[in-house]
């Protein structure tokens, strides 16, 4: 594996409407970031808990890394399916040199897909000196942003590596946030520049796990992976476990990937198993990840965001959905 991509778990808790949740979440603080023992950032501690104040908020959102041309096999799984996705694209091709040219960017746009940034050349950020550094950032950024025409929100650090310095050159270049390649989240704990995932399409062996966690400083999620999801046998399992543990708790799944990398060890079926399992669920919420670093299942947006199926509400958007879903409750706003 060329980019080492790795990296749960909330107490049940009485359901809210969504509508007073959007007043609350107005008024959530901003989180602050600390430096892990590793160089990279976390929260450390969060003014509120939006999984606390949001406990019945259930969201689904994908992302995929490096702009390679087999994403369009990974769109096309989403697609069919009316799941979110979010594509990394890095300026210069990685680890081939080729990548999705504007055309296809702009494509994948019209379908409701998000592009978000990658670094210009897939460099690891954190040994960049200052110039090199705003080259990589804000000449990504700008540049996608010429070839799309749109602004360019989120970011994904190239091999998962950032630290203080990197985070305040996205803030400054405009980002609203990053992912990084910590694993085994399921929360809405984290700070928009610092967004983990929960399983990454790829057969890590356990141990890769535990070193993912480490490197985070996530020691809470390591409990709950020891106490609960150990016994997965691989992603697919880990993955369809970590969204029942969403159905049932609350939180956010999210799937990362890399399509070159599916394409290689040729996980596309596992990919569709796990696809197939968490798409169009009633009560789910389907965001790209901008909207969920973003908040805006916290804000005023409740005009635009589908409450959940139990609550009996009718105000699924009708322009978005079909009659069929809206009958069941099912949200697949991107
Ligand atoms: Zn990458």
């Amino acid at each position: 594996m060329r980019e080492q991509d790795r990296n749960p778990a909330l107490p049940p808790a009485p359901r809210m409407n969504i509508h007073k949740i959007s007043t609350q979440g107005e008024n959530m603080k901003q989180e602050t970031e600390t430096n892990n023992h590793n160089g990279g950032l976390r929260a450390s501690s969060p003014a509120i808990d939006p999984s606390i104040v949001m406990p019945s908020i259930k969201i689904v959102t994908t992302s995929w890394d490096d702009g390679d041309p087999f994403d369009w096999d990974v769109a096309k799984l989403l697609a069919d399916r009316k799941l979110p996705g979010t594509f990394y694209v890095p300026i210069q091709g990685h680890p081939s040199a080729e990548r999705l040219d504007p055309a296809d960017m702009l494509s994948l746009d019209a379908q409701g897909f998000e592009i978000g940034a990658h670094g210009v050349s897939h460099k690891n950020l954190t040994r960049c000196d200052s110039r090199q550094l705003v080259i990589e950032v804000e000449g990504c950024k700008k540049r996608l942003e010429d070839e799309m025409g749109k602004e360019v929100r989120m970011f994904a650090y190239p091999g998962g590596r950032y630290n203080r310095r990197v985070v305040a050159a996205l803030k400054r270049a405009g980002f609203i946030g990053a992912r990084t390649t910590e694993m085994l989240a399921l929360d809405m704990n984290f700070a928009p520049f610092s967004m983990p995932t929960s399983t990454h399409v790829y057969p890590h062996p356990r141990l890769d796990y535990f070193r993912n966690l480490i490197r985070a400083g996530a020691f809470g999620r390591g409990r709950d992976y020891l106490s609960r999801f150990w016994h997965a046998e691989d992603w697919v399992s880990l993955s369809k476990m970590f969204f029942d543990s969403v159905l049932t708790n609350g939180g956010v799944w999210h799937l990362y990937g890399h399509s070159w990398e599916i394409q290689e060890l040729q996980l596309w079926d596992g990919l569709k198993e796990v696809l197939d399992y968490v798409s169009n669920r009633p009560g789910v919420l389907y965001l790209a990840n901008g909207r969920v670093a973003n908040r805006e299942v916290t804000k005023s947006t409740s005009s635009q965001i589908c409450p959940p199926a139990t609550t009996g509400s009718q105000e699924i958007r009708s322009d978005v959905h079909s009659p069929r879903e809206r009958q069941a409750g099912i949200c697949h706003v991107r």
